[in-house]
């Protein structure tokens, strides 16, 4: 029974915790190149590209700053409807990059529309959009603006941020014309926080040739050089989240991918409809709502920690809102390894608190 009603982390299941406790094995030798190239052909097959997929000890953030450090050339137009595109916005800042934020309405996508009209007004060779915007429980439409934007400048490369998503949602990151695709381990791939991920096309590694002060620690070139040459990485990697990576693989490409996205929408549809008969609304605009965290609006007469102090006496959690919405919001993650079954529960519970049984 899941316990984690969150949006990340979130459980993960004993035999996949279980696995970490094998013994350690160094990185420079034939066993690890053995586990890193095994990790390297499923995790393509999850994140349904034939691009290489960097794994990186850190989680997304580290990855969110590798992608603007290695692939913005002169400009980066960043794309934000919510706290975590503000803070990729801040992370590019930080870094010095050149970029320009497209502030997109809380509660609503980022449409391929107001990307073209930007990318149409200054020139733009790179461009960053999140996927699933966890704060508001927004997805955004990235095959329309992948190529809207590529249509205007076909040079641009795209870089999307699927923490809250990938491993939970179908996302063709090949078909779709996505050149960095990153995210955690911590969310829908039912996996200790500590990992990171980024399938990083052809172009986007061509791109970092031609970048300065990539940093070093992320520097797509040195992964590339160590992941090519040597099947590991250039510093040490987290071995035992290695292990449990390789374990989660496997369960993850048992479960299918189709009927993964499918049981995800499952628990969506099921949230979704709760919050709209318990009157708590959908936060996201309607058709744009998020298949993996429903950000639920609050009624006035909500008693949220008393709901949360009920909850966790039945050993279950649930998330308040985040960002500038937190008073205004509260968040329920049905992502990773929960169950419809999970989920019905959850709600049950809810009920019985609400309704003073
Ligand atoms: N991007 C999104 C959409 C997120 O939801 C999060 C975390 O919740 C992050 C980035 C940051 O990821 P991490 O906490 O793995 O660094």
């Amino acid at each position: 029974m899941a316990t984690l009603f969150i949006p990340g982390p979130t459980d993960v299941a004993p035999s996949v915790l279980q696995a970490q406790a094998q013994p350690l094995i160094g990185h420079r030798s034939g066993a690890f190149s053995d586990l890193f190239e095994r990790i390297q052909i499923r995790l393509k097959q999850v994140l349904q590209t034939d691009h290489r997929v960097y794994v990186t000890a850190s989680s997304g953030s580290g990855l969110q700053e590798a992608a603007v450090r290695n692939c913005v050339g002169s400009r980066l137009l960043l794309c934000s409807c919510g706290a975590f595109g503000d803070r990729w916005y801040q992370v590019a800042q930080a870094n010095g990059v050149p970029v320009d934020l497209l502030p997109g309405a809380w509660g609503q996508p980022i449409l391929a529309d107001q990307v073209a009209e930007a990318m149409q007004a200054n020139t733009y060779d790179a461009l960053a959009v999140v996927h699933n915007e966890t704060s508001t429980g927004v997805e955004s439409p990235i095959e329309a603006i992948t190529r809207r934007a590529k249509e205007i400048n076909p040079q641009v490369i795209v870089l999307v941020d699927a923490v809250s998503s990938a491993a939970g949602v179908d996302l063709p990151v090949d078909a779709w014309g996505v050149d960095v695709l990153l995210t955690s381990s911590q969310k829908c791939f039912g996996l200790p926080p500590g990992l990171a991920f980024a399938a990083v096309s052809d172009a986007a590694l061509e791109r970092a040739q031609s970048v300065e002060h990539r940093g070093w620690y992320f520097d797509f070139l040195e992964l590339e050089k160590y992941l090519v040459e040597r099947r590991s990485t250039p510093a040490t990697p987290a071995i035992t989240l290695l292990y449990a990576l390789d374990a989660q693989l496997d369960r993850i490409l048992a479960e299918g991918l189709p009927t993964r996205f499918a049981r995800h929408i499952a628990m969506a549809e099921r949230v979704r409809q709760w919050a709209h008969e318990r009157g708590f609304e959908p936060f996201a605009a309607e058709g744009y709502r998020s298949k993996t965290v429903t950000t639920a609006t609050k009624t006035p007469d909500l008693d949220f920690e008393g709901l949360t102090g009920f909850l966790k006496s039945r050993n279950m959690v649930i998330a308040n809102g985040y960002g500038k919405i937190k008073a205004q919001t509260f968040r329920i993650g049905h992502m990773g390894e929960i169950t419809l079954q999970d989920v019905n529960l959850l709600l049950e519970t809810i009920d019985e608190f609400l309704d003073g049984r």
